[in-house]
């Protein structure tokens, strides 16, 4: 089935207008494109919640910063939409810039909480409130009931969460684990930029990271099992920005030992930014 595209707001109410009115529900997936599995079972996830799923895609250029991606960010509408159609998309939203940025826009929405615990805020400045704008946008844009999120990006997903919960927004956002490669690499639309080489180191990332899940169930310290993880990376030359142990519901640091715990890395490997987390 291929997915009905539309690029404006009008249209989109349209078509969301006749599902009300049957009384159908329907999820949001939110894309910047470049789509793969992992973008492919969110909509799948979706389906199991709504009668109907729409993906969106926008390559949000408030969420990068002047010496990041956004110039050579993958972008292949046709593929995607080929894709979408695989994955009985119902609808995807490609938003002109007018739509979500038009002339004389002025309001961010800019989150704390989670957003603010030292992770990709700290490595990213600009990104939480770039995403949680465009997010809410989406939200507001397309009244969906839910709105599904990769655990991927975990940080971003427990923003986007208390912000719908902080804003009233009336949409449920749902948590999707990661999908990987099949040597435990976490799919994403930044891999294609790694070199074969560096694709085959890739994965000490995720295996650093159940190395030291592994040591914290056995009792180790958790700062020294994530300085350990660190050092093996940077050991195989990756330029490590954080490995971390946090409480999984608020990114905050541990102070008890019985908090559930989500281990969270992010590595450069050459031009390329990795991010991974695990629960504990
Ligand atoms: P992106 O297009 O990278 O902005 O991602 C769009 C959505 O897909 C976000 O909710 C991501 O967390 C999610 N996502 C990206 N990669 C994966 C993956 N490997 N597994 C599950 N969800 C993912």
């Amino acid at each position: 089935m291929i997915p009905l595209v539309v690029r404006t707001i009008d249209e989109l109410h349209a078509a969301t207008r006749k599902w009300r009115e049957v009384g159908e529900t329907y999820a949001i997936v939110p894309t910047m494109g470049a789509l793969h599995e992992g973008h492919l079972t969110l909509l799948e996830e979706g389906a199991k919640l709504a009668d109907r799923v729409m993906a969106t895609i926008f390559v949000n250029p408030r969420q990068f910063s002047a010496t990041e991606d956004l110039g050579r960010y993958p972008r292949d509408e046709e593929g995607d939409i080929e894709k979408l159609a695989s994955a009985n998309c119902d609808l995807v939203y490609i938003p002109n810039i007018d739509q979500i940025y038009p002339d004389g826009f002025a309001t961010s929405i800019s989150p704390a909480g989670a957003a603010k615990t030292g992770l990709e805020d700290k490595f990213r400045p600009q990104f939480f409130d770039g995403v949680a704008t465009v997010v809410a946008k989406l939200f507001i844009q397309s009244a969906a009931d839910f709105a599904m999120f990769g655990e991927k990006d975990y940080q971003q997903l427990m923003v986007v969460r208390q912000m719908a919960r902080d804003l009233d927004l009336g949409i449920d956002v749902v948590g999707v684990p990661t999908i990987r490669e099949d040597d435990g690499l976490a799919k994403s639309s930044r891999n294609r930029y790694l070199s074969k080489h560096e694709r085959h180191q890739a994965t000490a990332i995720i295996r650093a990271l159940m190395q030291a899940a592994d040591k914290i169930n056995a009792g180790q310290d958790m700062q020294q099992a994530t300085k350990a993880a660190s050092r093996s990376l940077t050991t195989l030359g990756f330029k490590v920005d954080y490995v971390t142990a946090r409480n999984a519901d608020t990114l905050a640091v541990p102070t008890r030992p019985d908090e559930p715990l989500r281990l969270l890395a992010a590595a450069w490997l050459g031009k390329t930014r990795l991010i991974d987390n695990i629960p504990v």
